[in-house]
């Protein structure tokens, strides 16, 4: 799962469901949506990029969680296994040998599948009016 998380104002939130529909930050500066959401490919805009992150969730990590809560477990040491299991990601930013976290904070581009969004990929999700021509 990917979400924005803007320096400026501190909102951190997922993308839509629906592809190319952004979503914004508080302030106005940050906006997040996906190209593919199945194929986890994402598009970022913002007015100030030095204020502009990506951050992602590792999915095994947050539907563990929901399944030990429903559960009625949850203990540490089952958090903790499940945490092993969501960084054992070769190649992926999440991996014990790279961020080990569950939740990652990256630039856009930083990612094969994230970057900011080009003038037709803004255009594509609204954000610019199509051309007369
Ligand atoms: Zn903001």
């Amino acid at each position: 799962m990917k979400g924005i998380f803007c320096a400026k104002c501190f909102t951190i939130r997922s993308l839509s469901v629906i592809d190319r529909e952004p979503v914004i930050c508080q302030c106005g500066n940050l906006r997040g949506w996906w190209i593919d959401g199945k194929k986890g490919i994402a598009r970022f805009l913002a007015l100030d990029r030095e204020a502009g992150f990506m951050i992602g969730w590792n999915n095994r990590y947050l539907h563990g969680i929901v399944d030990l809560f429903q559960q009625g477990a949850g203990s540490d040491a089952m958090v903790r296994e499940l945490h092993k299991l969501a960084t054992d990601a070769p190649g992926f930013h999440f991996d014990k040998d790279r961020k080990a976290c569950w939740s990652i904070i990256l630039r856009p581009g930083m990612s094969s599948d994230t970057a900011w969004a080009t003038e037709d990929e803004q255009r594509a999700a609204g954000l610019i009016p199509e051309s007369d021509g």
